[in-house]
């Protein structure tokens, strides 16, 4: 079969099965754009058992669009701690910030893609099951779904193929039920063809129309060789003084701009080089209570960094002194307070 024949053929089959397969999930709970284009942005990057939580949380936080529109930064940034990818929330602040604005949520699949950190998964996303468009939302799930369907070996990062699949599906979008059909893809590829390990060939619904489910899901979908991960080497200082330690901001562009972070410098110092370093920074260490080495990989980086935790006199500037526990530090750093595997 095509791939659009094979589009044409699965809301037929993808709906009652989704109806009687669909998890559970918070964001299912109803169609408000506010929730399903936090959810969807959340969920970018990140596994949905790990969003659940963060998700509720945020929404018990900020529960309108127009409370995350006024949200001081500090506490945006504490409720994303520990997701990552940090510039996704500065942008979905700005959304919300232009939604207010004018008034509500844009219901096209243009007026979606001109608010910030929205791109055509995403507004493919709100579009159909906010506003019953018939906009696909192609993520990685549903690239390896059709694909694995119609046996195509493309590399899966080719945006034609990208195109060639959204346009394919967005003929066979059935109205009215525009966002089920999105929620079905998304399902099929996260629960039964999924990305690690073998599909569930016997229990998909489309296995029958599948041209890979005699075990050439095996060999699809293609993706070219990734690149080794750059490897960085830090020495980082946790400092001290009763309840708080110090931190710093890091600079406004690059890796984890912005945000909180401990001071850090390039290279491996042993623990007489820190303890210097640290007099330079204007503090006075008493004594080195702990040393660690932690990694934290990124996209495209890994971090090695080497930890000294010194016992501080006092709490001086120009760092800042913050309660370990307030400090809304990305996981980077975070890893190093944590005492659990010392
Ligand atoms: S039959 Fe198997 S490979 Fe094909 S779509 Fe279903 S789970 Fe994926």
């Amino acid at each position: 079969m095509t791939l659009c024949e094979l589009s044409l053929a699965l809301p037929g089959r993808l709906l009652p099965w989704y109806g009687s397969h669909a998890r559970d999930l918070p964001w299912r709970q109803d169609r408000q754009p506010y929730h399903i284009l936090l959810s969807e942005i959340m969920l970018q990057q990140t596994r949905v058992e790990a969003v659940r939580a963060y998700y509720l949380r945020f929404l018990d936080r900020l529960p309108t669009i127009e409370a995350l529109a006024e949200a001081d930064e500090q506490t945006l940034l504490k409720l994303w701690e520990g997701l990552g990818y940090y510039s996704r929330v500065r942008n979905l602040q700005k959304a919300a910030r232009a939604i207010v604005a004018a008034g509500g949520f844009p219901t096209s699949r243009e007026g979606l893609l001109a608010l910030p950190g929205v791109g055509a998964y995403t507004a493919g996303a709100v579009g159909s099951i906010c506003f019953d468009l018939p906009t696909p939302a192609v993520d990685g799930n549903v690239l390896r779904v059709m694909t694995r369907l119609a046996a195509i070996d493309t590399p899966i990062t080719s945006a034609a193929l990208r195109r060639e699949i959204t346009a394919a599906l967005a003929a066979a979008y059935p109205a009215g039920r525009c966002g089920t059909f999105t929620q079905a893809l998304m399902e099929l590829g996260a629960t039964v063809c999924g990305p690690g390990g073998a599909p569930a060939c016997a229990l998909c619904p489309v296995a029958d129309l599948c041209a890979c489910a005699d075990g050439r899901w095996k060999d699809i979908p293609v993706r070219p060789a990734k690149k080794a991960r750059r490897r960085e080497e830090y020495t980082v200082l946790i400092l001290c003084c009763g309840e708080t330690i110090a931190l710093q901001k890091r600079p406004d562009t690059g890796l984890l701009a912005g945000l909180w972070e401990l001071p850090n410098r390039p290279g491996r110092l042993d623990a007489q080089g820190a303890m210097d370093w640290a007099v330079s920074l204007g503090v006075q260490p008493q004594r080195l209570l702990r040393q660690l080495t932690r990694r934290h990989i990124f996209t495209h980086v890994e971090w090695q960094l080497h930890g000294y935790e010194f016992l501080c006199g006092q709490a001086a500037p120009p760092l800042q002194w913050q309660p370990a526990c307030e400090a809304a530090l990305p996981t980077a750093f975070r890893i190093l307070l944590d005492r659990d595997d010392d």
